[in-house]
């Protein structure tokens, strides 16, 4: 299988009948907000399955994409796994005003739908791990790899004043 335009023709005509597929196949990369790319082949797992005027399509799709954390602006791989849940109209239903996705001369075009269900799926700021610490916003540094003189300077500071304030105290003292 090496495109997602699919012949159904063997299953049009009698309702009840259903076919299973299990496939790798290539994916445009997305666009949400700015490009994202897959970093290999999807997994389709999914039945069709001729219920009258329509086809269902159910199953799932996952693929790993190459994100960019939206705290330390790395670059990480991340899979995804989406919910295939797709009803395909036939062409001859004049009783469909629903924007759907139809089926056209004997096949569907799961591309459209792969691909909303994977835009749905997205996360809006994605991150490159739970406990991401990020980038200093004074030196750009980014804080999972190390420090940054930054932080140190702020614990001086306070060191600096108790010094101080130790020094005070033992002068008060004498
Ligand atoms: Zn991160
Ligand atoms: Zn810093």
């Amino acid at each position: 299988m090496n495109t997602l335009i699919i012949d159904v023709s063997d299953i049009l005509t009698t309702v009840g009948t259903k076919k299973e597929f299990k496939f790798e196949n290539e994916f445009k990369p997305l666009y949400a907000g700015k490009k994202l790319n897959f970093t290999g082949p999807l997994n389709f797992n999914f039945f069709i399955e001729n219920v009258g005027l329509e086809l269902l399509v159910k199953g799932d799709v996952q693929g790993k994409l190459r994100f960019t954390c939206n705290r330390c602006l790395i670059e990480f791989k991340a899979k995804v796994k989406v919910n295939l849940d797709e009803v395909f109209t036939l062409e001859k239903n004049e009783f469909d005003t629903k924007e759907t996705f139809k089926v056209v001369d004997n096949k569907i075009d799961l591309r459209g739908a792969v691909e909303q269900a994977f835009l749905l799926e997205l996360p809006i700021r994605p991150i490159c791990k739970e406990n991401c610490k990020g980038l200093c916003f004074k030196c750009g540094q980014n804080l999972n790899l190390s420090k940054c003189n930054c932080l140190d300077e702020k614990i001086d500071v306070r060191l600096l004043k108790l010094k101080k304030l130790k020094e005070e105290l033992e002068k008060n003292r004498d």
